[in-house]
Formats: structure tokens, C-alpha cells, sequence
């Protein structure tokens, strides 16, 4: 049809790059979701960024709704960030001892976070809970860990463990790779059923070093915790001495400024970082209280170590971004303009019959071919998948970048105004048309 020839006009240049990339690079992308396997197409290689947009190898304008899976939230190539970045390029990139910034970032995340009283600086979010998980067990003695189905934590062997499904069972690694012996550790829960968490601690709470959650999920799309699923998880982990982290990689900076801990006003013993602490560059962070970071090396039994860890060109990205989502009124107009979006969607959908609905916290946002936000992995499973994939194709033709894949969260930026917003929305109102 001349729709798809149109297309495949617009993607020549990318279509020949990922070619090309899959002769060096395994699938030719450095992270999976990048290579379009969900939703299948070719993957747009990407040449600039500016504020809401960037721009493929075709020279295509995309509105974009991933930035960069959550770290551009001020929108990308902020002037201020940019020059901070050259700033402390000048000045060397790497020293491998300490520095000043390190200091002032760290001052900046336990000021900002709630529970915080000391932080380590790591360069990925992986490193970040690969190494809380450590400490939890190091302090605790114990090996057992807690985890939910759905949430992503990184890569790191425990935590790469999808769940058996119903009721408790012992995970089975997600990878090849992941010894048998590594996950026999990892016990998967579902996410928001509380009962199943109380049996889990009923029946093993002695020997759970850690539970680790992601308070506001965006790995399985976007969904809530329930209150009192965090309120019970607290006070559970409370009563049998286990480390309760919170993984707010993705919603750390992004729900508020505080995270999703301020946001349900619980207090988690480490909490992991990492995306916006970074602003685009690799910073990512564990902390939590003094008594429990102490243990940590070089002062504490617990090793963890990286070259480029609190890296200075990376710091000074971080640390700008960190001062401008602290402007006054920033989380209020970041929420908006997600809500703004999610209603636009919502309502153009509906003038097209289409079965849809979608949430927002803060600069984090989901939507669901389904008549009801889901709360539990299962129901966001149950999500049309061929529509959204038809959708994403879509809005893909209009000029907007939605993640590639149904089980991802989508991230608003404080540059998209309501310009932009409106634009996806016209956008949307014809793709739910064409695939009503
Ligand atoms: N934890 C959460 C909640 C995440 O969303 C991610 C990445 O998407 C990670 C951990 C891993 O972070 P990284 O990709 O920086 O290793």
C-alpha cells in the first residue's frame, strides 16, 4: 500500500544501519528493548535530541516519550546541562579519587530523599540493587530475598527471576547463564496481594534478608502499589529484622521530588537510584541509614568498588539536573502535563470505541488497552497486545516515539508543553480511527 511504502521510504537509513549493527553487536542494539522485538519494525537509530524531541538517522522528528527510559526529565540537551557537562569535561574526565562534586551530590540525594542518611555512588542502575542486595545480605546474615513479579531490578543474577505463577514458588532464573543454585534464593510474590507476602513471612520470615520492590512499577507498565501493600511490606519486614529496599531507579525524581517513599510516606532501610541522578549520564546510587551504609566498604565488611564510579562529567550532569527539577512548581507541571496526556489519549480512544485507559504519577505514565487500570502483573498481561503494537506503528508514521513494547512505562519531560501534548493527542484521535 502507498501508506507502507511512505514508511519504508522514511526508514531507509536506519534499515541499513541496524544491518549493518547486527554484524558486531548481538541483534545490532547494546540494551534488548532497543531492537523493536515486541512490536517488531525496524528500530529507528537516533541522531539528536532537543527538549521533547529527537531525531533518527532519516531526519525524522519523533515527539518522545521514553527520554532515554526516564533520565530526561528537564528534556534533553538542557543548556545548563549541557554546559555543566562541558565544564568538568574541560577539567579532565576521570581521576579515580575523590572530589568535591561527589560530596555534593551525595549531600543533595540524602537532603532530598527522605530516608537517606549516607549514599554510595555506582554508574547503572543494575550496580545500584546488585549492591544493596549484597549489603542486605551482608548485614542480615541471611541469603533469602523477596521480589515481585514484574518488577525489573537490572541484571544482576538474584534479581533476573520471573515468578512461578499463584502461589509462593521458588524462582527459576529468567536467563540462561543464572545458576539454579544463585535464584534458589529468590522467592517471587505477586505484586499488591499482601496475603501471599504475609504467608512468605510466616513461614520464612528468619531467614528473608531483603525485600525488594519497586514502589510506583514501570516494568510492567505503569502500576500503583497499593497503600497497603508498602504499609504491610514495612511493617513485615519490621517485625522479622529484613532489609525492606525500595527500587526507585525509575521513580526516584520522577513521581516527586522525594520518590515514591515520600509519596506513601514510608521509610525503606536502602533505596536504590540511579536515571535521573544521572541526567543522561551513568550516576545511579544506593543508600539508606548511616548504621546500615556503615557496613559498606572500606570501612565495613560488605565489597563493592567501581573505576568510574561518581565519575565527574557524569556527577555534573546529575547534580545540574538535580537543581533544576528543584525550581519551584516543577513536579506540579510535570504532573500535569502527564495527566493532560493520559486524559487526551483516554478521551480519543473513547470517541473511537476503543477499549483504553491510562494513569499517571507525576513524569511517569502508563496506558492500557483494557477498560481498567490493572493493578496486578496478571491483568496488565491481559492488555490487547495487538493493538497497542498497532498503535505504537502508528503513532510511530505521526511523529511520536512511544516505547516499543506494552510492558513499559512512558516518561513526560518538563518540555513537553502543551503544544506538544496537544500534537500527540491530534496524532492519536487518527491512529485510533485507522485501527478502531
Ligand atoms: N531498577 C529499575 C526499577 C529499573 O527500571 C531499571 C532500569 O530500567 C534498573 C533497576 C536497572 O538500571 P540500569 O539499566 O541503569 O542498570
Amino acid at each position: 500500500t502507498t501508506e507502507h511504502s511512505i514508511s519504508r521510504n522514511e526508514t531507509l537509513r536506519s534499515e541499513s544501519l541496524f544491518i549493518r549493527a547486527q554484524k558486531t553487536t548481538p541483534g545490532g542494539v547494546n540494551s534488548p528493548v532497543r531492537a523493536f522485538r515486541s512490536v517488531g519494525g525496524t528500530p529507528r537509530f537516533i541522531t539528536r535530541a532537543e527538549g521533547p524531541y529527537f531525531w533518527d538517522a532519516d531526519g525524522k522528528r519523533y515527539i518522545d516519550y521514553i527520554g532515554s527510559w526516564g533520565p530526561a526529565i528537564v528534556g534533553h540537551a538542557h543548556p545548563d546541562v549541557v554546559k555543566a557537562v562541558q565544564l568538568a569535561a574541560a577539567n579532565g574526565l576521570s581521576f579515580g579519587a575523590p572530589t568535591e562534586g561527589e560530596i555534593e551530590i551525595a549531600e543533595e540525594l540524602c537532603k532530598l530523599v527522605p530516608s537517606l542518611e549516607q549514599v554510595r555512588l555506582v554508574s547503572s542502575g543494575t550496580e545500584a540493587t546488585m549492591s544493596a542486595l549484597r549489603l542486605a545480605r551482608g548485614a542480615t546474615g541471611r541469603d533469602k530475598i523477596v521480589k515481585f513479579e514484574g518488577c525489573y531490578h537490572g541484571h544482576a543474577d538474584s534479581l533476573l527471576v520471573k515468578a512461578g505463577s499463584g502461589l509462593l514458588t521458588f524462582g527459576n532464573p529468567t536467563s540462561a547463564g543464572v545458576p539454579e543454585d544463585f535464584v534458589k534464593h529468590t522467592l517471587v510474590l505477586d505484586y499488591n496481594n499482601v496475603p501471599q507476602l504475609e504467608d512468605a513471612f510466616a513461614s520464612m520470615g528468619d531467614t528473608i534478608a531483603c525485600v525488594i520492590v519497586e514502589p510506583v512499577a514501570g516494568n510492567m507498565n505503569l502500576i500503583r502499589a497499593t497503600p497497603e501493600f508498602l504499609t504491610r511490606m514495612r511493617e513485615l519486614c519490621t517485625e522479622h529484622g529484613a532489609v525492606l529496599i525500595f527500587d526507585e531507579v525509575m521513580c526516584g525524581f520522577r513521581v516527586g521530588l522525594g520518590g515514591a517513599q515520600e509519596m506513601y510516606n514510608i521509610t525503606p532501610d536502602l533505596t536504590a537510584l540511579g536515571k535521573v541522578i544521572g541526567g543522561g549520564l551513568p550516576v545511579a546510587a544506593f543508600g539508606g541509614k548511616a548504621e546500615l551504609m556503615q557496613k559498606m566498604a572500606p570501612i565495613g565488611p560488605v565489597y563493592q568498588a567501581g573505576t568510574l564510579s561518581g565519575n565527574p562529567v557524569a556527577v555534573a550532569a546529575g547534580m545540574t539536573t538535580l537543581k533544576l527539577v528543584q525550581e519551584p512548581g516543577f513536579y506540579e507541571r510535570l504532573g500535569a502535563q502527564g495527566e493532560k496526556l493520559v486524559a487526551g489519549l483516554t478521551k480519543a480512544a473513547k470517541e473511537a470505541g476503543i477499549a483504553f485507559c491510562g494513569d499517571s504519577v507525576g513524569g511517569m505514565f502508563g496506558f492500557y488497552f483494557s477498560e481498567q487500570v490493572p493493578s496486578t502483573y496478571a491483568q496488565m498481561m491481559a492488555g490487547d497486545k495487538n493493538r497497542f503494537n498497532a498503535f505504537f506503528h502508528g503513532m510511530l508514521d505521526e511523529g511520536v516515539y512511544f516505547a516499543p513494547a506494552m510492558f513499559e512505562a512512558g516518561f513526560v519531560s518538563i518540555a513537553h508543553d502543551d503544544a506538544v501534548i496537544e500534537e500527540t493527542i491530534a496524532a492519536a484521535r487518527k491512529v485510533f480511527a485507522r485501527i478502531a
